[in-house]
């Protein structure tokens, strides 16, 4: 992406106070949250540019609250429309009918995910980010009980608190004890499609459903249109196929038959550049209410912390929600500690991380177990699981988008 990369002037081996590992979303909008409390961090991202794989990402109100506090909101607002309202298309006897769609209160819009990166890493003090330093493994020092890092070439790097922001497959949430990720049974493609003349869209989400393929489209300006496509995974969704625009153009319109001239047009026209086909990760919920989440002052945040399949759109808002929460529960702490050093400041540092952890769990299990009860009616090989995740759903969360009605508090 343009995103320029940072200088890495500065020696980054050696002791440090902060570390976060990863420069995604969550990484970026964590190191923000500490810079807004007068905190230095450092952001280690091990590929050589800051990554907006995955073209769109729908910011639901709570997303946008969390933006706000980070004081980011008003440069993204201008570069997308809102979207007021919603259609649920969904296939019955070879028809599409059409209903409403529920999208909660507030402010919905689809940002692009440049966007979203570029606002957060251009409020970053220039030295912040350390692009092309991937961590290889993470330890405890012997004699501090400080972690250290080790990075691709060697560089050892001691710091006071590692914040593990590095995804799905995070080194560091294998480092604090959380199971890895789970793969679940269906990919996703997305795309950007670009309109000389503006889109025929107007200001609606619209997602259609015929069962085993789910195709939602959302504007982003009035000339660019965001889709997302869920499909059954197959094995060549997981070679190197995945990266050719060719095939993921070719297997999403074989998809489409049956669907509306108009969503087929607008995948067909998509920029090559602007097309990722993507397996979807998760976490489940029983180990999302019983993870540890910390080891001492090593911390995991994100999809590093809440892997969830990207059903009701909350991964990329609630890593906002975390940057905020654990910038606000350090900050307190960090100035309890005032001027001392040692044993007791570090006991506050956990303390913090503590705090973070409890505020976080219970928001991020009812949002994984909404995303995991979808998931299971969407399951077409096993009835009783369908029945589960419907009864679920109806049962615990009457409010489909409850969840978007939440703040994570200022900073
Ligand atoms: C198909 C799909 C659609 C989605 N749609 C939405 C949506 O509409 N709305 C929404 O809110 N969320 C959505 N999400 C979820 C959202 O994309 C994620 O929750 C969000 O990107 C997580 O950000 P992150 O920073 O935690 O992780 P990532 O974005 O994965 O960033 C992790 C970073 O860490 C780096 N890294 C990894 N390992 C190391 C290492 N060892 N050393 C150094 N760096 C490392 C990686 O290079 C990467 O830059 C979607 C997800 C998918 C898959």
């Amino acid at each position: 992406m343009d995103c320029q990369a940072k200088d890495n002037v500065m020696n980054i081996g050696g002791e440090q106070d902060i570390v976060i590992v990863g420069g995604g979303i969550c990484g970026l909008a964590t190191a923000l949250a500490l810079h807004r409390k007068g905190i230095r961090s450092m952001v280690l991202e091990r590929s050589e540019s800051l990554r907006a794989a995955g073209v769109g990402i729908i910011m639901q109100p709570n997303g946008w609250r969390a933006l706000d506090h980070l004081g980011v909101a008003p440069k993204l607002r201008q570069t997308c429309i809102e979207i007021p309202s919603g259609l649920f298309i969904a296939a019955e006897k070879g028809k599409f009918r059409e209903s409403e769609l529920p999208l909660g209160k507030g402010e919905l819009r689809c940002l692009k995910r440049r966007e979203l990166m570029k606002a957060l890493a251009e409020a970053l003090p220039a030295e912040s980010v350390h692009l092309g330093c991937r961590v290889v493994s993470i330890v405890t020092d012997p004699l501090t009980f400080d972690p250290v890092l080790q990075l691709h070439d060697g560089t050892l790097i001691k710091a006071k608190i590692v914040i593990g922001c590095d995804g799905v497959n995070s080194i560091i949430s294998k480092f604090v004890g959380v199971n890895s990720a789970k793969l679940f049974s269906r990919c996703a493609a997305r795309g950007f499609t670009y309109y000389e003349h503006g889109h025929p869209f107007h200001d609606k989400f619209r997602l259609h459903d015929s069962g085993d393929v789910g195709l939602g489209q959302l504007p982003v300006t009035d000339k660019l249109a965001y889709w997302f496509l869920t499909r059954s995974l197959t094995s060549q969704d997981m070679s190197d196929s995945k990266k050719d625009p060719a095939y993921i153009k070719e297997v999403s319109v074989e998809a489409l038959k049956g669907f509306p001239e108009k969503m087929v047009e607008m995948v067909k026209a998509t920029d090559p550049n602007a097309l990722y086909l993507t397996e979807l990760w998760y976490r489940t919920p029983w180990d999302i209410a019983r993870a540890k989440f910390r080891k001492g002052t090593v911390v995991v945040a994100g999809d590093a912390m809440h892997a969830m399949c990207p059903f009701i759109s909350q991964g990329g808002g609630a890593s906002l929600e975390d940057a905020v929460v654990l910038a606000r529960c350090l900050s307190e702490k960090l100035k309890q500690a005032g001027n001392q050093s040692g044993d007791r400041r570090k006991m506050l540092i956990e303390e913090a991380l503590g705090l973070y952890v409890k505020e976080r769990r219970m928001r991020v299990f009812w949002l994984s177990l909404q995303t995991y009860l979808i998931g299971l009616t969407m399951d077409n090989t096993s009835k009783m699981k369908k029945a589960l995740g419907i009864a679920g759903l109806i049962l615990v969360f009457g409010d489909q988008k409850g969840h978007t009605d939440y703040d994570c508090g200022h900073l």
